[in-house]
């Protein structure tokens, strides 16, 4: 969970009235005033998250985003047969190859208000009956883990930023090299969502 940080400073000359225990027992004595400093005080401010699940049963992350590589790679043990599921509920995006053939999908989610894509590349094949428009959850698998496009090995590459890809209102994401573009400048930014997606364990052998 990221968090913000925020420095406030206390208003100076608070003063403020005590009195110790040795003080309470005779009344007579009078209170002690002291006089507070300023105090640099540091407050963290929460900000909500989505908390995503995970987008295969088994896995293992074998690369974290980076300027150069905004996404997740993981693999799996049951490499081809592992199946892909969305990180939150949604309505599917996009359903496309890329330029060297990469086979992907892009996921809409709206939580807390705010818009999320998701993208998972490399898939072997579709599930069966997807389609652009499709809501699904959770628990719809969208395809298997693959090596299409540019790959090495067969693995799921996973990206999640903050905008509405392929929404002609959304200017960030309106189109893939806006999406890209805004991919970048999120990760440099600290943008919270694939943050996040860095805190998924190194390794798992189960979604729930
Ligand atoms: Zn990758």
């Amino acid at each position: 969970m990221a968090t913000a940080k925020i420095s406030l400073k206390k208003a100076s000359n608070i003063k403020s009235t005590t009195s110790s225990s040795e003080q309470e027992k005779t009344s007579s004595q009078e209170f002690q005033t002291i006089q507070l400093q300023p105090v640099e005080q540091t407050i963290e401010v929460v900000e909500e998250m989505p908390v995503w699940q995970l987008p295969v049963e088994t896995g293992v992350i074998t690369t974290l985003p980076s300027t150069y590589h905004t996404a997740l790679d993981i693999i799996s043990t049951y490499g081809g047969t592992e199946l892909i599921y969305p990180i939150a509920n949604g309505t599917i995006s996009g359903i496309y190859n890329d330029t060297a053939g990469a086979k992907i999908v892009t996921i809409h989610h709206i939580i807390n208000g705010i818009n999320y894509t998701s993208q998972y590349v490399h898939l072997s094949s579709y599930t069966e009956g997807l389609y652009v428009g499709k809501e699904v959850t959770v628990n719809d698998s969208i395809g298997w883990m693959g090596s299409t496009g540019y790959s090495t090995g067969i693995h799921l590459h996973l990206s999640v930023v903050d905008c509405a890809l392929f929404d002609p209102t959304d200017s960030n994401c309106v189109d893939l090299n806006s999406f890209y573009h805004y991919l970048k400048l999120r990760y440099n930014q600290g943008f919270v969502g694939l943050q996040s997606l860095m805190n998924v364990p190194q390794s798992w052998t189960t979604r729930s």
